[in-house]
Formats: structure tokens, sequence, C-alpha cells
């Protein structure tokens, strides 16, 4: 991880759009700052194209595509696109909409055979608002133990299914795809950019070990600094870090690419 300063002025200024995490990359613990929120502006003004990459659910997707000056977002983990429309969105699956069916379906299943098997297991409260994957709630709202965590983890596994755990959530999913793969599907149906122009020609900021696939697949990688702290899971860490963390190194990297452009 080189300093941010050392950033080469034409490694931005071929940049045609920027992906960025959501949670403590942009957001400073939950929270939209005004500093962060004004370098989403800035990069807008200076015609980057933006997708935010996260492992947040799709509804929350689809009202940040709404609202932010973006042209829309990667959610749960790679696996459902929001593309700006219009004034509206429009949702985008991986593969047909019968497959995608049976996915949820089995999905379903796993969460009927989960509550048999441990109905003190909690779902997560933003489930509601997923379509591809389920959380249940290891450490947000409720406390599980590790070694129930670990039996939840295999009910899982033994449905078929793959899972990620962050610090609060255990998730499953049918689908295949992770942040950097749904990042360039996203980058090639919305922008018609074959897989070698979207790991060229745009960037990503991330903050941890969810975000290891894109620091590894893209050309151009950046840190906030609290990435640091993810620094020994990471095979391939950021390629730039920002001074500062979160929402505030957010800001910096944005100054750094903006000001490149000029
Ligand atoms: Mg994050």
């Amino acid at each position: 991880m080189r300093a941010l300063s050392m950033l080469p002025p034409e490694d931005a200024r071929g940049l045609v759009g920027l992906l960025f995490d959501l949670d403590d990359t942009v957001l400073s613990h939950g929270v939209l700052t005004r500093e962060a929120y004004d370098a989403i502006w800035s990069l807008h003004d200076a015609g980057l194209r933006l997708v935010a990459v996260t492992g947040r659910p799709s509804g929350w997707g689809e009202v940040i595509a709404r609202q932010w000056p973006i042209d829309g977002a990667v959610t749960e983990n790679g696996a459902v696109h929001i593309v700006r429309e219009g004034k509206g969105v429009a949702l985008q699956f991986d593969g047909e909409a019968n497959e995608v069916a049976e996915r949820r379906a089995r999905l379903d299943r796993l969460v009927e055979t989960v509550a048999k098997a441990m109905p003190q297991v909690k779902l997560a409260d933003d489930v509601h608002a997923r379509r591809s994957d389920v959380a249940w709630d290891i450490g947000e709202r409720e406390r599980l133990e590790p070694s129930a965590v670990e039996e939840l983890a295999a009910l899982v596994v033994a449905g078929g299914a793959r899972t990620t755990r962050s610090s609060v959530h255990l998730h499953a999913t049918f689908e295949r795809d992770d942040k950097a793969s749904g990042a360039i599907r996203f980058v090639r149906n919305r922008f018609g950019d074959d897989a070698g122009a979207a790991l060229h020609r745009w960037a990503f900021v991330g903050d941890s070990g969810n975000d290891a696939a894109c620091f590894a697949a893209f050309r151009t990688t950046f840190g906030v600094e609290n990435v640091r702290a993810y620094a020994r899971v990471l095979s391939v860490p950021p390629r730039w870090i920002a001074p500062s963390k979160r929402g505030a190194g957010f800001a910096e990297i944005a100054k750094a690419i903006v000001s490149s452009r000029w």
C-alpha cells in the first residue's frame, strides 16, 4: 500500500468510473457524512461514472440509486444490480427469471431448515430488503455463542449454500457472483465495457475483508485508512491508501482523483 499523495495524475486521468464500498468506506459507522456526500458529488461533477458495490440489501440499493448522483448499485455481494433508468431504477439478476426463482426457493427451504434445527437463531432485521441472500443475526441485536455460529454455518454448508460472515451477520446464498465478478458484470451490461476495460479503467475503493476480490481484480484500488486492520487477511492489499479513516478517507481519495483530472 502506497500513500495516496504518490498517486500519478495519469492513473487518475485514465479512469472512466469509480466503484465504491459503502460500510466504513463511504459511510462512517453507518452515517453518510457531509464531506463524504460532497465527495460523491465532486466525482460526479468531474464526469466519473459511479457505482456502489456492497453486501447490503438490494432494497437499500434501490433507495441510493434513486437519490444519489450515481449510476447504480451492485448489492448483496455482487448478486443483485440496481440500474438507474430515467426517473426510476431497474433490477438485474444473474441468469433467467426461472433460475433466479429456483435459487430463491432453495434459500427459503434452507431458512425453514435452520428455523427447525436452531429455533433460537434470529434472522437479521434487514432480510425483508434482501432478494438473493439471507442473513442471520449473530452479533447485531442478538448474541450468538461461537459454537452456535459454527453449528449454523455447518447447516448452511450442508444445505449446499455458500456462506459469508461479518462481525454481525452470517449470510447464505446460492448466487455465483462475488463483489468483483458482480461489478464487472454490471459495467459490461450497463456501459458495454468488457472485463479488460473494466479492470483497467474503473477503480475501486474499499475497507475490509469482503472487498478482497475487488482489491485483487482491479488495477487501480484505494483503501481508506481503516483497511490497515484487514491487511493480514487481504491476499492483495489496495494499491493506494488514504491518510484518514472511513468517509474522511473517501473524501481524500475523491479529491486526489478529481484534482488530477483538471
Ligand atoms: Mg466496508
